[in-house]
């Protein structure tokens, strides 16, 4: 046993922080749809935002004039609307300022790391901010390695409160007495990045199966975004 990985997961696109232009709403919301068009064989694709406030929508250029050869199998991603290519251009350049809701998949950990360039997630720009961590190997049965290709703006001490069934009061005194760390070192309350790690004194004896969903499963939603 070599501890857990943390698959974090968005359960929404974020927002986008541009004001309506008819109602002056300060977001947009993601509609989880692509408009696609072609003209003498060169394609615009936009993503398609609405302003929760007043619906008229908006389109964000994602490419301009471009040919078939150069999107290659992202076209039919683009007209089916897939979900990843969704999360993966909302994503770009935006950071949340809320908590964006989210799922947890507990993945047995490895003894082997992911090679950085896996983690990395390159064609994420919208990722470049939540950086890298130092090292990866899971050091022993009670370390826990979060993967969050998208930066969900969720808290330590709220993902440990939900991920292992206790009460933050519970999370704060097992933190105060050096049973929980977070490496590399972190607070409490910072947000998590991809590939922090924690160590949870005993997390092995914990029933974590009664707790969260485990890997396969859908998951419940996490905090839900304010405003
Ligand atoms: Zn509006």
């Amino acid at each position: 046993m070599h501890g857990l990985v943390w698959r974090i997961l968005p359960a929404a696109a974020p927002e986008f922080p541009a004001r309506c232009s008819h109602c002056t709403h300060p977001s947009l919301a993601c509609t989880g749809r692509f408009r696609v068009n072609s003209s003498a064989a060169l394609y615009d694709i936009w993503l398609i935002y609405r302003c929760a406030a007043c619906g008229r929508r908006w389109k964000r250029s994602i490419e301009r004039r471009v040919s078939r050869d150069r999107l290659g199998s992202r076209l039919d991603g683009y007209r089916a609307d897939d979900p990843h290519l969704v999360l993966r251009h909302a994503f770009a350049g935006v950071t949340p300022k809320s908590p964006l809701p989210y799922r947890v998949l507990h993945v047995p950990g490895s003894a082997n790391p992911r090679p950085e360039a896996e983690r990395k997630a390159p064609d994420t720009p919208g990722q470049a901010e939540a950086g890298p961590s130092a090292t990866l190997e899971l050091a022993g049965p009670d370390w826990v390695q979060v993967e969050q290709p998208f930066h969900c703006g969720v808290r330590w001490d709220r993902l440990l409160a939900r991920e292992l069934g206790w009460s933050r009061a519970r999370i704060d005194e097992l933190w105060r007495s050096g049973r929980i760390e977070l490496a590399p070192e972190r607070k409490l309350r910072a947000r998590v990045r991809d590939g922090d790690r924690a160590r949870i004194a005993d997390l092995a004896a914990v029933d974590l199966a009664a707790v969260g969903p485990w890997m396969g499963d859908a998951g419940q939603v996490g905090e839900t975004p304010k405003g």
